[in-house]
């Protein structure tokens, strides 16, 4: 049986991605870093399932995600903004193989980001940043979520990358081999977490491996 949410507050994040709360019935246990799959409660729509990352805490009485909407495709995340308070999803259990690991470099393109919000807001809570950086790649310094945010934390030092705006003042370009030489020093050894669309999954992982990296190091999630 799914859990039913009730959604408590929305908000903008970004010009396409918003904060979602929503009560937290019993009985839900998950990690930073983990994701549930979450389906709209309406006639047509309750076996269409996707998946979204809790970026409240584990111990918070809310549950809270930061989703980003595909208005030109006609899927569920296009249906999101458009709830109201009061609204009602389902979810089912939380999973994911994203959690914390320990201190590490954090690889995120786009909405990627989104597991990475929890387990880095608790380290930052927790005075316990040290070791660990945010490498993060968007499209346009507009599509950064949490830019302000991450610039705040003590300590994660992130470096954010743009890959469609000449303008920018942000570092240009993908996350590839030379940008990881760049900003990383010392692969053996060391604990990476990459989360983005599959083709920047798979990328990343290369390049870390050809740099010295270890398989078992290489944190990510499969299906974005
Ligand atoms: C474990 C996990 C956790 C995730 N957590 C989050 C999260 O916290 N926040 C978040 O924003 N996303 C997250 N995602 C990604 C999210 O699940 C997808 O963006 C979502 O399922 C898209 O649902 P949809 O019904 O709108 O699109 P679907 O119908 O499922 O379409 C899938 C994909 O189509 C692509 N698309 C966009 N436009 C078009 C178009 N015009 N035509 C065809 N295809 C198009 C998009 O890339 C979209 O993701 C997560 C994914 C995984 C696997």
């Amino acid at each position: 049986m799914p859990h039913k949410l009730t959604l408590k507050a929305l908000a903008p994040v970004t010009h396409d991605t918003n904060h979602y709360v929503f009560d937290r019935p019993e009985g839900i246990d998950f990690e930073p870093g983990q994701a549930a799959a979450l389906m709209l409660d309406r006639e047509g729509w309750r076996d269409e399932d996707r998946p979204f990352t809790f970026t409240s805490q584990p111990e918070d009485t809310i549950l809270e995600f930061v989703i980003k909407s595909y208005p030109d495709h006609d899927g569920v995340t296009k249906r999101l903004p458009d709830l109201s308070e009061g609204d009602h999803m389902l979810m089912t259990d939380p999973f994911g193989a994203i959690t914390d690991h320990g201190p590490g470099v954090f690889i995120a393109a786009g909405a990627g980001v989104t597991p990475f919000i929890s387990i880095l807001r608790r380290r930052s809570r927790d005075d316990a940043l040290s070791g660990s950086r945010l490498l993060y790649s968007n499209k346009t310094e507009a599509d950064i979520i949490l830019k302000e945010e991450w610039e705040r934390m003590d300590g994660l030092n992130p470096v954010f990358t743009v890959t469609d705006e000449e303008s920018s003042d942000f570092a240009q370009g993908r996350i590839d081999r030379k940008f990881l030489q760049k900003h990383v020093q010392d692969f053996e050894g060391k604990i990476f977490y990459i989360c983005g669309p599959e083709g920047f999954v798979d990328d990343v992982r290369d390049s870390l491996k050809a740099l010295g990296a270890e398989a078992d190091n290489i944190i990510t999630e499969e299906g974005w």
